[in-house]
């Protein structure tokens, strides 16, 4: 799972061009916040009890807002709380103190109304279903009518049309990603969950995945929350991209990505983005992390 990445797009030395356009520190509370649409992070924190009286803080105090259908993605060293607060928004763990909102409903509220599209790296596939059956899970799970015009039309969107009937073990890495990817859409979330989704992945493979998932989430936009280990990924993708600190996990800041949308690869070459990614390392590894990538 380790993989520290020196990305092409991004050499060791770049220009600095105006230094506003690196992403000045951004309001922990824009906009979104007042009128209570997209994700609403407010004062989280979460300790989990470790046996014989241990505790282990893995947020504290965490504020984080981003409009309704943007891209945001989380960027912090391993062990920071990045999937904590992506499972706190899934449903899947409690709060200690503070909230976790999306369009003004709470983890549990979103899981009930089947709001929630949720990919994490280790999805699991059942191995004996098919790729289009896998895609349909979730409507079994929730006990509605199959929409079969949608799951022909994610299967065609990932690019996976001909392997409709192909079992998971006969699939690459990639492909079955993007399974999981249409099975997260399937629901039409008004939130999407991605952590590493693509983390288990050789490079060349995640970065044509990185361009599908622009392509998917510009056909289908959702207001969508990516954990990732690449700076360069996550300035392609994101409208925002939220640096944490080491554990315990606390936003340290959220870098506005004003690159014109649509995205396109020789725009990483831009020093626009140059500039951008030189703030993301400067703030997760301080001066001269340039041109590393955040290993877990
Ligand atoms: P990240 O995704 O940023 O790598 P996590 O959110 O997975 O970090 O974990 C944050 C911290 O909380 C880590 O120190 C991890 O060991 C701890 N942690 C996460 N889940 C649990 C759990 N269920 N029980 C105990 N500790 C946990
Ligand atoms: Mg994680």
């Amino acid at each position: 799972m380790t993989e520290p990445v020196t990305t092409s797009a991004a050499p060791e030395s770049t220009p600095v061009v105006g230094s506003g356009a690196a992403g000045a520190p951004a309001a922990s509370a824009p906009t979104s916040g007042s009128t209570g649409t997209g994700v609403r992070i407010e004062h989280l924190s979460k300790t989990f009890s470790v046996g014989r009286g241990k505790e282990v803080v893995a947020l504290q105090d965490t504020t984080l807002f981003t409009d309704r259908g943007s891209f945001l993605s989380l960027l912090g060293p391993s062990g920071c709380g990045k999937s904590t607060i992506l499972r706190i928004l899934a449903g899947l763990e409690e709060p200690t103190t503070g909230t976790a909102l999306v369009d003004g409903k709470t983890p549990r509220e979103l899981r009930r109304d089947h709001e929630l599209g949720i990919a994490f790296q280790d999805s699991a596939l059942l191995p004996w279903r098919s790729v289009e059956s896998n895609i349909r899970l979730p409507f079994q799970v929730s006990g509605t009518q199959a929409d079969d015009d949608l799951v022909r039309e994610l299967i065609r969107l990932v690019g996976l049309e001909g392997f409709e009937k192909a079992k998971p073990g006969q699939l690459s890495g990639g492909m079955r990603q993007r399974v999981s990817i249409a099975r997260a859409l399937v629901v039409k979330p008004s939130v999407l969950l991605l952590d590493e989704p693509f983390g288990a992945l050789d490079d060349m493979t995640r970065q044509r995945l990185n361009l599908e998932l622009l392509r998917i989430w510009t056909e289908k936009p959702a207001t969508t929350l990516m954990v990732t280990h690449g700076i360069s990924e996550a300035i392609f993708l994101s409208d925002e991209v939220a640096v944490m600190s080491p554990r315990p996990g606390r936003v340290k800041e959220v870098i506005d990505v004003d690159l014109p949308r649509p995205r396109t690869p020789d725009m990483m070459r831009t020093p626009e983005f140059h500039a951008l990614h030189d703030r993301a390392s400067e703030l997760l590894f301080g001066d001269g992390g340039a041109a590393v990538e955040a290993g877990s």
